[in-house]
């Protein structure tokens, strides 16, 4: 399914990601250096990634878990964003709220992940934020293949392909965030 988005430019476009390789992944990614995309940890499960149901690929470096990557397709095209997890010390009784999915998790099950803007801004240390599941299992919460731990999915009217729709707009809303200038 593809939605249609517009931020007073070209319309992006954010579609479920379809398979893709650990070439076409490392190749992806906009807001990190050649070297660094080379380097960092691909899943080595892409054969058995559940990818009909993803709108986008997540996961954590197994040997920073405070890095986590997130791939999705925008404009057709896979693009990949580094991420950080800001540093949190939450208890059982804090409940957040995914923005992407409205999932809402209780404890660190939601964090605030932030990711280093693209090009001239980047390098000038500029970044952009997103409260997310820890996890990024965002497509399958909404889809019911996966239940929250400590926390539930919010009654909603909407239908799911409404919930997937608004995620992938939220999506490339972020995306799109990334590349903006700062406003001044
Ligand atoms: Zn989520």
């Amino acid at each position: 399914m593809k939605v249609g988005f517009s931020a007073g430019g070209d319309p992006v476009r954010c579609g479920v990601v379809r398979s893709a390789s650990e070439q076409d992944i490392r190749n992806s990614f906009i807001n990190c250096s050649k070297g660094e995309a080379k380097r960092l940890p691909v899943p080595r499960n892409l054969a058995t990634q559940p990818w009909e149901d993803l709108d986008f690929l997540g996961w954590h470096d197994p040997q920073a878990p405070e890095r986590s990557y997130l791939v999705a397709e925008l404009a057709g095209d896979l693009t990949g964003i580094a991420l950080r997890i800001a540093t949190q010390k939450r208890g059982l009784m804090h409940t957040n709220i995914c923005s992407l999915c409205l999932t809402a998790h209780s404890g660190n099950g939601v964090s605030m992940m932030t990711a280093r803007k693209t090009g001239e801004q980047g390098r000038l240390g500029n970044s952009a934020g997103l409260y997310v599941c820890t996890d990024l299992a965002c497509s399958l919460y909404l889809r019911g293949k996966k239940t929250p731990v400590n926390g539930s999915r919010i009654e909603e009217s909407l239908s799911e392909a409404e919930q997937v729709a608004r995620l992938h707009t939220k999506l490339s809303g972020f995306f799109t965030a990334l590349s903006a200038p700062v406003s001044r």
